[in-house]
């Protein structure tokens, strides 16, 4: 009997495979809503991931409520951090929603990052000083986009 070919597509989420249990993780905490698991390539030791369950490519496809729990579990898991035996001064909660901001695997995840002093993790920014008037234009442009969002 010949083999079954691969289905055609997009490869599998990998996130989705890890929460099927088809791709190995190192999980730390798990609920029905969120999982979490070490990143296969840390900043620092103990760099991990909260996960939903449910496939969302992006916060646009996130149910808010499930991203009220991946913050609630990435905020115990930070203190966790710190009451762990690693090293851990301090704790960086980084989402990058879209390629522009970084994005690689199309299943939203907040890092949840133990930071050292001097261990080299940088995001590098240069601030501009925008004065008053366009500050309060800026400000205006969300408001409207947050009004039509509540409707
Ligand atoms: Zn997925």
């Amino acid at each position: 009997m010949p083999a079954m070919a691969s289905p055609p597509g997009p490869p599998p989420c990998p996130f989705c495979e890890i929460i099927a249990g088809r791709l190995e993780s190192s999980p730390v905490y798990e609920d029905d809503q969120v999982v979490a698991f070490l990143d296969i390539n840390p900043v620092t030791r103990g760099h991990l991931l909260v996960v939903p369950r449910a496939h969302a490519a992006r916060l646009s496809a996130l149910d808010p409520g499930t991203g009220a729990s991946l913050f609630a579990v990435a905020h115990r898991i930070a203190l966790a951090l710190y009451a762990a035996d690693l090293p851990c001064e301090g704790v960086n909660l980084f989402l990058a929603d879209g390629e522009a901001a970084g994005q690689e695997v199309d299943h939203v995840h907040l890092h949840v990052i133990p930071r050292v002093t001097g261990d080299g993790f940088r995001i590098e920014a240069s601030g501009q000083q925008p004065g008053r008037p366009e500050l309060d234009a800026t400000a205006g442009q969300i408001r409207i986009a947050l009004a039509a969002d509540i409707g």
